[in-house]
């Protein structure tokens, strides 16, 4: 019976996803479709953004990256904002971050806010445009082998 599953999964969440005011506007992007996916699953939440943990303050200027997120993570392309400061520095951090998390914590899956520069799994911001591929974060989480599951935000 499902109530009595064990809680034994936990699993990275953007924490804008969870409502936590952390996005580039100081806004969330609570999501409740996942948040009631997440309690149907007996998944554990563990909350992450990987833009304030690698040092850019909330709010913060808008960033896109210069080409695709494989290229930033091999320091061949940058993650720029939309001022033309490089920001790429603190978006590896970021990512660094989320891995080191799933890591410690033997987390095998990440859900991600689709779109974003550091959590986008299907698509991202590369040059002023929304392309297919990941943000930073997800690219280096799915190189380290955790499945990144994006997610679209603010659905009731
Ligand atoms: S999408 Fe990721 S980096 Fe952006 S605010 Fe949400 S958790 Fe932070």
């Amino acid at each position: 019976m499902s109530h009595d599953r064990p809680r034994t999964e936990a699993a990275l969440v953007s924490a804008c996803l969870l409502g936590k005011e952390c996005t580039y506007k100081a806004t969330h992007n609570g999501d409740g479709a996942l948040e009631r996916h997440l309690a149907a699953e007996g998944i554990e939440a563990v909350p992450f953004c990987p833009e304030e943990h690698g040092g850019l303050g909330t709010p913060r200027p808008p960033a896109d990256l210069t080409a695709a997120a494989e290229d930033v993570l091999d320091g061949k392309a940058e993650v720029r904002t939309h001022g033309g400061e490089d920001v790429t520095l603190a978006f590896a951090r970021g990512a660094a971050g989320a891995l080191e998390v799933c890591q410690r914590l033997g987390l095998k899956r990440a859900f991600l806010k689709e779109r974003s520069p550091s959590c986008g799994c299907a698509s991202t911001h590369v040059a002023g445009a929304v392309v297919e591929g990941p943000g930073v974060t997800a690219a280096l989480l799915r190189r380290h082998g955790v499945e990144c599951i994006g997610v679209e935000g603010r659905r009731a």
